[in-house]
């Protein structure tokens, strides 16, 4: 089975001032390798290969420089090491608000990470050597940084010799995290799997909002657990892995739907899914139309909020189709449509009124309508990042578990609490 290593290989750059004999290395590296090195496997090692021509020539290059830099950040662990290793230091930066000043100050200390420690045995040989490399890359970068603060001539011969040839190292790591095998021994899962289904997924949105999808959302949850390894006792460790264990029960996964959330799970007959089914067609040009320049079938629509992630530009997209606003080409344009955009011409209510035939109450009416629900849409733009859900207020919560015992419709909870329905229905404790 092939790997993917070999591709890019000739675009795996040097940076300058890179010691000669790590890029003499580096070229016998890349002469040696074959379409069938990867990260783990035995036969076929890529990181022999890196000990084999790489490990010597870098360690010379620490060894051999004169001033100062943080030696616990890389030293004691050799390149062809890196893989299978955490660094035993990491760096915490931290960032102080000093009042009175133009700037917040960034500070950091040294913690020491405690477990040199052995893979967790959930996580997969080639993900626990990908977050070891991140961690490397990491405390490699702050090393070249702490060196060419040190110095006195940043950018002389001696000081470019030993962070260029830090720099190839960290663009060496980058490629290599390419090398993934092209099958892996997935923890809960006894047999071979390719690895597209092995590996962590990127993220896939549910096809009829903006959460992760079942799959997606399960991956992410491993992942956090995974590696909240930066926990800095093995008690947390421990515990980090107790908790993944409950939530994951064995191949599971497998089971977990790459289309749709859990509150648009098909096979629960109590979620979101027949309610929103027919509005599918709707998200998805409209979701196309705020990311690929896709014409919006809406004449009114929500702004986006500013520096929106892709979970917010899913939400506008939902809100705007379940909002009520008509679409183009709508059997009867609504009132709110006319209204606004008469307004936006100049109007003045009373000329509204007259031109649609209809009482000054009645825009005013319309208008109404509009503005509030463009302040719903404007309070509810955000999502937290922690649980991909709406930030709502415990207040809001409150009010709304409230007037559920009292029987109260959603379309009222909703107006109370200044919310949109489809969001109190989600946050309602039936849900
Ligand atoms: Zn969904």
């Amino acid at each position: 089975m092939r790997s993917n290593s070999l591709q890019g290989i000739e675009a795996l750059q040097v940076a300058p001032g890179c010691s000669a004999a790590f890029i003499e290395g580096l070229n016998l590296f890349k002469e040696e390798l074959t379409a069938s090195h990867s990260l783990t496997s035995r036969r076929y090692s890529i990181w022999s290969l890196v000990r084999k021509h790489l490990d010597q020539p870098f360690q010379a290059v620490l060894e051999g420089y004169a001033g100062a830099w943080e030696r616990r950040l890389v030293g004691g662990c050799l390149l062809s090491e890196m893989g299978c290793r955490r660094p035993a230091w990491r760096v915490k930066y931290s960032v102080v608000q000093s009042p009175g000043k133009a700037f917040d100050e960034v500070r950091f200390e040294l913690l020491s990470t405690k477990q040199r420690g052995d893979r967790p045995q959930s996580a997969l040989l080639a993900d626990w050597q990908l977050a070891n490399l991140r961690r490397w890359d990491s405390n490699l970068r702050f090393v070249i940084r702490m060196a060419q603060d040190a110095s006195d001539d940043p950018f002389g011969v001696e000081c470019l010799h030993f962070t260029g040839t830090l720099d190839t190292v960290r663009l060496l790591l980058v490629w290599l995290s390419y090398c993934r095998p092209a099958r892996s021994v997935h923890p809960d899962y006894d047999g071979r799997l390719a690895d597209a289904k092995a590996r962590e997924h990127s993220t896939t949105y549910c096809e009829l909002c903006w959460r992760q999808t079942m799959r997606s959302s399960a991956f992410a949850c491993l992942r956090t657990e995974r590696f909240a390894g930066e926990s800095d006792s093995e008690w947390e460790a421990r515990r980090d892995l107790e908790l993944m264990a409950k939530r994951l029960p064995t191949a599971s996964w497998r089971r977990w739907s790459n289309r749709f959330c859990r509150q648009h799970d098909p096979r629960d007959p109590g979620s979101r899914y027949r309610a929103d089914l027919p509005y599918k067609e709707a998200f998805r040009h409209e979701v196309e139309a705020l990311t690929v320049r896709r014409r919006s079938n809406y004449v009114l629509r929500f702004p986006l909020p500013r520096g929106a992630d892709q979970q917010e530009v899913r939400k506008a997209a939902y809100d705007l189709v379940h909002s009520g606003l008509r679409p183009l080409g709508a059997a009867e344009p609504g009132l709110r449509e006319k209204v606004v955009l008469m307004a936006r011409e100049g109007l003045s209510q009373a000329e509204m009124a007259r031109r649609l035939g209809i009482s000054r109450q009645a825009v005013s009416k319309a208008m109404k309508s509009f503005s509030r629900l463009m302040s719903v849409r404007s309070s509810e733009a955000y999502i937290d990042p922690t649980s991909g859900e709406v930030s709502i207020s415990d207040e809001q919560l409150a009010l709304i578990h409230a007037m559920e015992l009292q029987g109260a419709t959603v379309a009222d909870i909703a107006r109370a609490a200044g919310l949109f329905p489809h969001t109190v229905k989600a946050f309602k404790s039936g849900s």
